[in-house]
């Protein structure tokens, strides 16, 4: 089967071949004002002629030229609401008479596609897998939830001013991880769709598409280009090394008199994993059941044990997202934990921005006594 580059005239049309083959849809959704991911009944149902504006303790969508299909970047949610939600009964038990009997939850997993990942989202759930599914420990649930799911991803034409995935090389184009790939050309002129496995190119074939021109393969390459340029924001490089050096570099009390211990970073972050597990059981003490759901290291009680809390104050909590996210994230799981989404910087209230706090942790701590002068050789 071909693997060269086709020219989709609309994404409605894989939209529509996928609907038509049974394949639930999941994909870009305007909800409460915000991009979400949620599931697509109908081609019309992708939204058209709209963008976003991003800062930090900043979101809102906009209007963008009405022919315009992926203005818009990524939004509150990511897909890790879907792979791991963040709410899931693990088993339930039956008191019997001779003991009790369990019962595992019935998760359907209908054949799935995500439509419109963008290139960090890939890389996100790429880094999720290596903490649910890496050979050593497998979460069954998600491992099944991601094999039956089909990768439709969309590489951007445009970038958030909280966007800085170009610094963190997880995008603004992917070069895998993906079924199908779309690249949206300039205004009405359709988009560059890419394949990336043989079942991407199954379902490609059923479109019958012209192949894509040169001019197009070009034009599509050279938006990925423009849209990394166009990042206002960047990583540190050597951010990993720096924070494991800095534990009590003074910025750290200062994020901390900012932050409100909200969680909410960690909550739209797409590859943070913190879990809770509760137990509860109705009155009779006849059911019983378990329940995992997302917790953060912001919340004080993530860290209880008995007397209380390891990690209680602002400072050591802001810490230690941070440090691992960026720092110990390679030491664990052999790449940083950031994607560079810019999620945790619009949708923090106070406008905390991970990127400028990296920077500020990157300046010389001034408690400590200045570097000797350099002798001449
Ligand atoms: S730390 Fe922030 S920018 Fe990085 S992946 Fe998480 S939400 Fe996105
Ligand atoms: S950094 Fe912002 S979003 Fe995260 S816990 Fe602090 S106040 Fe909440």
């Amino acid at each position: 089967m071909t693997r060269a580059p086709l020219h989709l005239p609309d994404p409605t049309l894989l939209l529509a071949a996928l609907l038509a083959e049974g394949i639930r849809v999941i994909g870009p959704a305007p909800v409460q004002g915000a991009i979400a991911y949620e599931p697509l009944d109908r081609p019309e149902d992708l939204p058209k002629g709209l963008s976003d504006s991003q800062s930090p303790g900043h979101y809102r969508l906009a209007e963008t030229a009405p022919g315009r299909w992926f203005d818009y970047v990524v939004g509150p949610q990511s897909w890790k609401k879907w792979l791991f939600p963040a709410r899931q009964k693990l088993w339930s038990a039956e008191r019997t008479a001779d003991g009790f009997e369990l019962g595992q939850p019935d998760e359907p997993w209908p054949r799935t596609a995500f439509f419109g990942v963008r290139p960090c989202e890939i890389a996100a759930m790429e880094i999720q897998d290596r903490v649910f599914d890496n050979g050593s420990f497998t979460d069954p649930g998600y491992a099944r939830r991601r094999a039956g799911t089909l990768i439709v991803s969309v590489n951007c034409a445009r970038a958030a001013e909280t966007c800085f995935c170009a610094s963190t090389a997880t995008g603004p184009r992917a070069e895998a991880g993906y079924d199908l790939a779309l690249t949206e050309l300039a205004t009405g002129t359709g988009l560059l769709l890419e394949i990336g496995s043989d079942e991407g190119a199954r379902i490609a074939a059923t479109l019958a598409l012209a192949p894509a021109t040169p001019a197009q393969i070009a034009e599509a390459k050279a938006t990925s280009a423009a849209t990394a340029r166009a990042q206002t924001r960047a990583m540190p490089e050597a951010i990993a090394g720096t924070l494991k050096a800095n534990p009590e570099h003074p910025q750290w009390e200062d994020v901390a008199a900012r932050c409100l211990g909200c969680a909410n970073c960690t909550l739209a972050c797409p590859t943070c994993f913190c879990t809770d597990v509760e137990d509860v059981t109705d009155l009779s003490g006849d059911h019983a059941e378990r329940w995992r759901s997302w917790d953060s290291c912001f919340s004080i009680d993530f860290t209880y044990v008995h007397g209380g809390a390891v990690r209680r104050s602002g400072k050591s909590r802001y810490r230690q997202w941070m440090t691992h996210k960026l720092s110990a994230w390679h030491d664990q799981f052999g790449s940083s934990g950031c994607t560079g989404c810019g999620r945790c910087i619009a949708w923090c209230p106070v406008g905390i921005d991970i990127v400028a706090e990296a920077h500020a942790l990157s300046a010389p701590d001034p408690s400590l006594p200045a570097p000797a002068p350099h002798e001449e050789a």
